[in-house]
């Protein structure tokens, strides 16, 4: 038979790399409560229509990249490609709305999209993100951002990293810009792609994503979105720059960034890092006032942003942030067949008493036990033996400075707490 192997565009995360995968999940884990924001978990397929009502039937998401399935009853199901709309829909299903004006939530996961794998760009990846519901004024969109920015800097990568922030506008202004902008693409569309000729007639904002060059030069003098702000449009922007400043976090406007998906209003971000070479968008988000109501919720003012795990440790590696340290205290080196109770009792008696205690299952010398003992990155060593046997003793080595004292069974757990307190 030919050795399975996994599928193309999906990774396991092998011991090696799970540390820092933890270190990550444990820096959003409390950024996000120190800002009072709770974890919600929601399932990993959900009816296809949650994403194409949300993400939008046009976008490459949902046009091509996700995975979707007719169940036995006739339902299309959908393994998810984003996370935002799922968690609107579990918003909208447990009237989380009525429970407090203001809903703070973060989520982290795995999501799927049949994309063409490349570095920083999987068909399984994950993201955490973050979402506000309740408010629709400016300190939420700082708040989302400051979030943002914290996790960046316990992550080691603030300094190099890019804040490219924008303002769509209300619906309002969209409709004049998506206007303004046909006007000004109709005399040349012939010289556009094919890709960018079909989002002319279904989304033409999204022409500003292009990543062709030929395309940029084309729209360098397209007339842009601020051009059709409302005057609270141009107020919210404002605010939030203002805010941003206060609180020092350093940004550039990039009145081009629309981001990919339908449901964005009024602020958009964007955090990129360079080491990340083309895929390089460590975190996006915006705000999406409409979504709640276009999924059958009460009109509710809405913010977030979702990140890329794989890509953040990408980046976290490139900036020689991680450090790996072992996680184990103590290798039990058992010499004697008859001393395996002996050490499976002193093990748990240590590991109750808190310590990470690893001992060997497969009956080796001396020697391979202490070359393990000593690869395992554990501070102690303890070796049971003939004559420790009959002593009711051990001998308790410090593997970094290669030294030994015989301790006695009894007064072992004592000496150990003293050592390492
Ligand atoms: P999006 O949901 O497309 O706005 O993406 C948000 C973030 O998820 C991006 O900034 C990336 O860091 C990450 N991301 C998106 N697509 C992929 C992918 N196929 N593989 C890995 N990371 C991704």
């Amino acid at each position: 038979m030919s050795q399975i192997r996994s599928i193309k565009g999906t990774h396991d995360i092998l011991p090696a790399d799970s540390q820092k995968w933890q270190r990550l999940e444990q820096i959003v884990r409390s950024v996000c409560n120190q800002f009072g924001y709770e974890e919600i978990r929601t399932p990993v397929f959900e009816e296809t229509r949650l994403f194409s009502r949300s993400v939008g039937e046009d976008t490459d998401i949902v046009s091509k990249e996700m995975y979707s399935w007719e169940d036995k009853d006739g339902t299309s199901l959908t393994l998810r490609p984003e996370l935002t709309a799922s968690v609107v829909r579990a918003y909208i299903q447990h009237n989380l709305g009525g429970q407090a004006p203001v809903q703070r939530l973060y989520y982290m996961g795995p999501l799927f999209r049949r994309e063409r794998p490349q570095k920083g760009r999987q068909r399984q990846f994950h993201q955490f993100g973050v979402e506000a519901f309740g408010s629709g004024h400016p300190e939420q969109d700082a708040e989302i951002i400051a979030i943002a920015w914290h996790i960046l800097s316990e992550c080691g990568l603030n300094s190099d990293s890019t804040l490219q922030l924008n303002s769509i506008g209300s619906p309002d202004c969209r409709t004049a810009y998506r206007e303004a902008l046909k006007d000004f693409i109709r005399p040349n569309l012939a010289q556009f792609s094919e890709t960018s000729r079909k989002r002319f007639e279904t989304n033409p904002l999204r022409i500003l994503d292009t990543k062709a060059e030929h395309e940029q030069k084309l729209l360098d003098d397209a007339p842009t979105v601020s051009d059709c702000y409302t005057d609270e449009d141009k107020a919210h922007f404002e605010s939030l720059q203002n805010f941003l400043k206060a609180i020092n976090i350093p940004f550039s406007i990039n009145l081009k960034l629309v981001r990919g998906l339908d449901y964005y209003s009024r602020t958009v971000f964007e955090f990129t890092s360079p080491v990340l070479g083309a895929q390089d968008a460590l975190l996006g988000g915006g705000r999406y006032d409409g979504l709640v109501e276009t999924l059958g919720g009460k009109a509710t003012p809405a913010i977030g942003f979702a990140a890329g795990m794989e890509r953040f440790l990408i980046a976290m590696d490139e900036s020689g942030e991680q450090s790996i340290e072992s996680k184990t205290d103590i290798y039990f080196v058992c010499l004697d067949e008859d001393g395996i109770t002996t050490t499976l009792s002193i093990s748990n008696k240590l590991r109750q008493a808190g310590f990470s205690v690893i001992s060997d299952p497969v009956r080796r010398s001396m020697k391979s036990q202490m070359r393990e003992a000593n690869r395992s990155g554990a501070k102690f060593a303890i070796i049971l033996g003939e004559t420790e046997m009959e002593s009711n003793s051990v001998v308790l080595k410090y593997l970094e400075k290669g030294e030994q004292e015989s301790v006695s069974q009894k007064g072992l757990l004592e000496k150990l707490r003293k050592l390492t307190n």
